[in-house]
């Protein structure tokens, strides 16, 4: 009898769902994955939910009671549970709204109907549940993902850079944003991305987080000393994607 594939699911909370097209996107890898797991639970691309689940991803950030429940009793059903992407991983842009009243955001996001809908301050999948891997980025990186998923198939705990941004910057052989008079946050941040939006002509904005260890005293001199940024466009740049973290850079 052939033996049962590992059984694969894959859950949103508040997000875009752009991690999960990034996976419903692997075109040349899709049919080679799929030999290997069973996704039992995708809502971007099939119907239906079978539980349990060896590997539960879940994109998205916790912002309303009812997440909560949902996400606990998918951890109950998860033999490893990973979060996927920036809002579920560190709070991501999600957490934006944290920085002002209820009152304002509920009113903000949807107006005369904010009664409607439930919403509390966002928090990331790991502020309620136990998370046994994270995936970082907005959105996730697709080779990264395979690999993941590859190591935990084969029950070994996944590596994820520990090291910053500026490390792979380097390597790509990029000028450095604050030699052009522009903050980036690839300093503090979480490398594994290849630099990609500083490569592209942006700036680092700190998708994947703080790196481990990450020296954030450094980074206050470097945005205000050598960059001449003020302490607010230092805070400005933090909350996008690091709000949840409460860096007091
Ligand atoms: S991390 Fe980015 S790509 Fe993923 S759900 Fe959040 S906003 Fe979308
Ligand atoms: S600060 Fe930004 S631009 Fe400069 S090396 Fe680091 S990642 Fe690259
Ligand atoms: S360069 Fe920064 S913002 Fe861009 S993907 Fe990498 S960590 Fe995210």
């Amino acid at each position: 009898m052939a033996k049962a594939k590992p059984r694969v699911a894959f859950f949103d909370f508040a997000g875009c769902e752009g991690d999960q097209l990034q996976i419903a996107n692997l075109e040349e890898t899709l049919l080679d994955l799929l030999e290997h797991i069973e996704v039992v639970a995708f809502r971007e691309v099939k119907t239906g939910d079978e539980p349990p689940y060896d590997i539960a991803f879940i994109e998205g950030s916790i912002t309303r009671p009812q997440d909560e429940a949902r996400v606990k009793e998918i951890r109950k059903q998860s033999t490893f549970l990973v979060a996927l992407g920036a809002c579920a991983t560190i709070g991501g842009i999600n957490c934006l709204k944290n920085f002002h009243s209820e009152a304002i955001y509920r009113t903000q996001v949807y107006g005369d109907r904010a009664r409607w809908y439930d919403t509390y301050p966002a928090r990331p999948v790991g502020a309620v549940v136990k998370v046994d891997a994270e995936l970082h980025g907005c959105p996730i990186d697709r080779s990264e993902f395979l690999r993941v998923t590859k190591e935990l198939l084969l029950g070994k705990r996944p590596w994820i850079p520990d090291y910053p941004v500026c490390v792979e910057c380097k390597e790509v052989g990029n000028i450095c944003r604050y030699d052009l008079g522009r903050p980036c946050l690839g300093i503090v941040s979480r490398a594994g991305c290849k630099a990609c939006c500083v490569t592209e002509g942006a700036t680092c904005w700190g998708c994947r987080g703080l790196a481990p260890h990450a020296n954030l005293d450094a980074a206050r001199y470097v945005m205000e000393d050598i960059g001449g940024f003020s302490r607010e466009e230092a805070q400005d740049l933090m909350r996008l994607y690091l709000g949840w973290t409460q860096a007091p850079l």
